[in-house]
């Protein structure tokens, strides 16, 4: 059923300059699309904010039947309908919070052609009455977003999900698209037998972020690095994760006393205050939200600019979840992650408590286990962040810096002569015979002569001593980072003695290099050059303004303010200041209707902050 025939890609393109106002496609928009367009099973995975949603939403327009489109939140679903609808589409979501009038009003929208896409949760679908309805409609395309929720070995596993794996029986004509962000290959195999995909086409996307800048710090003096972070984002929206509730409560109580307007959100709080606060986020009434990860999935925020991790996520799974919920939009955002040898301490606690409880099988044990060291070794990693995520996803990176990491843009600098360093730390792990941890190997090097030292005669070592006068937790940090780069290993439960591998002898005998770093003093926080690059030439006190008027607008009309006009729209406003309706129709982000409904109110602002 080849439908694309009818359909060019300049047919699809002029869709998407009429509705959406944008001139250029994302990386595999285009074959996300035709795969839609062609009636071929696809499996879709592009990072989060890679644009998902336009590769089934756009060719809805085009054909003019009904797509359904499958979400796992009513909260996103309504986000989604709200967005479309500002964008000059039909679409409806059919719910449980429906009256009947409105259920009734939804239905004659689908039946009279006016509404192209259909949002349901998979339970919903389920129900042979839904399914009638889609009969009816002649159903022929079925979009399933964060389609990972189907696997239970994604991290967002939603039992209703499964009964996704019956679309097929039902349907057997339509063709079925799964959505993801998910990056494991586990994952990917699990929702192409569970949707019992025929011949699909798979597009996996580019993992890497280039407009996120990451930056990972030891945990110091903790209210000054949050500080800092604040700072550099005032008036900009953040969300701040921490590992535990009280930790949340902690951060919240502090951050109010200073004044500042901040939201707590975790699992613990009763159901009023977790919605107030995830509202009060999305309407942009308030831009700070500290959480646990229950904050998460029904948050579709794209102007966040920063998220501030208080302590270590258990996986670069979460981390990567977590921290990409920035800067959606495709504009600069900063991710900075805190972290301790505690927290990893802490997540093991976590997990045998789980385990007390029967929840953790072993075999899942031992892969959190896994995760957790590979997120400790990100932490004390002393290469590009972003090559490290990247490649722990499985893909190449090839540049050769990302100009976005603490460690490519200089928060932190090598050791001129790490190699030498390196063999002092590893020679005294050989002298006190591979048998202590790593704080009793800082005392010796640091020759600080506490009881353990003195008892085991280590005071006399030639290795004691050796870097004395270095502060002591960067030693620590060293002994870490060797740890990470396999120059040092570890053996024994508990506290785990240090020992040496076979490359540690390599760097012994001079035969293997070494790479550890230390924190630029003073430190330099250097704008990424995504930043640079966003606000080339932008206006910011216009932009300020604008925000302003977009903020009324949605108050208004009851929407979130990034559903009226995201901030890159705003910003492209705030940089190219058009002066009529035809200039800014030209305007990267103006559809037609944003400019029909908006237009006027725009403009005004643009004269009033900036007369020409
Ligand atoms: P995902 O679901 O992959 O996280 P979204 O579909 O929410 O991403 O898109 C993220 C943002 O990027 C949205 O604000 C969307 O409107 C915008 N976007 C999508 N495609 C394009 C494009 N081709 N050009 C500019 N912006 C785009
Ligand atoms: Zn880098």
């Amino acid at each position: 059923m080849a439908v694309s025939a009818t359909w060019s890609l300049a047919d699809l393109k002029s869709v998407i300059a009429q509705h959406w106002g944008y001139r250029t496609l994302r990386p595999l928009q285009e074959e996300a699309m035709r795969a839609v367009l062609d009636g071929r099973d696809s499996l879709v995975v592009l990072p989060t904010g890679g644009g998902k949603s336009l590769c089934y939403q756009a060719p809805a327009v085009l054909r003019g039947d009904v797509t359904v489109v499958v979400s796992p939140l009513i909260s996103l679903m309504k986000d989604q309908v709200d967005r479309l609808r500002s964008c000059g589409i039909g679409a409806v979501a059919l719910n449980s919070t429906l009256s009947t009038d409105e259920y009734h009003d939804a239905t004659q929208a689908l039946t009279s052609g006016e509404a192209r896409l259909l949002f349901v949760s998979p339970e919903r679908l389920a129900r042979p009455g839904c399914q009638r309805l889609l009969q009816r409609l002649d159903v022929r395309t079925f979009a399933i977003d964060e389609a990972h929720c189907i696997s239970h070995w994604g991290h967002d596993f939603r039992p209703d999900y499964r009964q996704l794996n019956r679309l097929r029986e039902f349907f057997p004509n339509a063709s079925v698209h799964g959505y993801t962000a998910t990056a494991t290959e586990r994952v990917r195999r699990d929702i192409v037998a569970q949707l019992g995909f025929k011949d699909p086409e798979v597009h996996v996307g580019n993992f890497d972020r280039p407009n996120l800048t990451y930056r990972v710090q030891r945990r110091g003096d903790l209210m000054k690095q949050v500080r800092d972070v604040l700072d550099r984002h005032r008036g900009e929206a953040g969300i701040l994760y921490c590992i535990t509730r009280k930790d949340v409560d902690e951060l919240a109580a502090t951050l109010e006393k200073r004044g500042l307007k901040v939201r707590a959100y975790h699992a613990g709080l009763n159901d009023d205050l977790r919605r107030g606060a995830q509202e009060a986020f999305m309407s942009e009434e308030c831009d700070l939200i500290v959480a646990t990860v229950a904050f998460g999935m029904g948050i579709d925020r794209s102007n966040i600019r920063f998220v501030l991790h208080r302590g270590m996520p258990k996986s670069l799974e979460h981390y990567q979840q977590e921290a990409g919920r920035a800067g959606r939009d495709g504009l600069e955002a900063e991710c900075v992650l805190l972290y301790d040898e505690e927290d990893v301490e802490l997540w093991h606690y976590i997990l045998d408590k789980a385990g007390e409880r029967g929840g953790v099988p072993e075999g899942v044990r031992a892969n959190a286990e896994r995760q957790l060291g590979e997120m400790l070794r990100y932490c004390r990693g002393t290469a590009c962040r972003h090559r490290a995520l990247v490649q722990y996803f499985g893909q190449e990176y090839t540049a050769p810096s990302c100009g976005a990491c603490d460690l490519c843009l200089g928060d932190a600098r090598p050791i001129a002569d790490s190699v030498t360093l390196a063999q002092k730390i590893l020679s005294c792990v050989a002298r006190v015979k591979e048998g202590f941890g790593a704080a009793h190997v800082a005392d010796v090097l640091l020759g600080t002569p506490t009881d353990e030292v003195q008892t085991a005669g280590h005071d006399s070592l030639s290795t004691f001593g050796l870097l004395r006068g270095h502060d002591g937790l960067l030693v620590l940090d060293w002994v870490g980072q060797l740890l990470a780069q396999g120059l040092l290993g570890q053996r024994g439960a508990g506290e785990p003695a240090l020992c040496l591998t076979a490359a540690s002898w390599e760097v012994m005998r001079g035969v293997r290099s070494a790479r550890l770093i230390e924190p630029a003093n003073p430190p330099k926080v250097k704008a990424s050059r995504a930043a640079a690059a966003a606000w080339k030439d932008v206006d910011r006190e216009l932009f300020e303004g604008l925000r302003q008027v977009r903020q009324k607008l949605a108050r208004e009309r009851g929407l979130a303010p990034d559903v009226i006009l995201s901030d890159l729209a705003l910003r492209e406003l705030a940089r190219v200041k058009p002066r009529t309706v035809e200039e800014m129709k030209r305007v990267y982000g103006m559809g037609q209707v944003k400019v029909r409904d908006f237009g006027a109110a725009f403009l005004e602002a643009i004269r009033t902050f900036s007369p020409p």
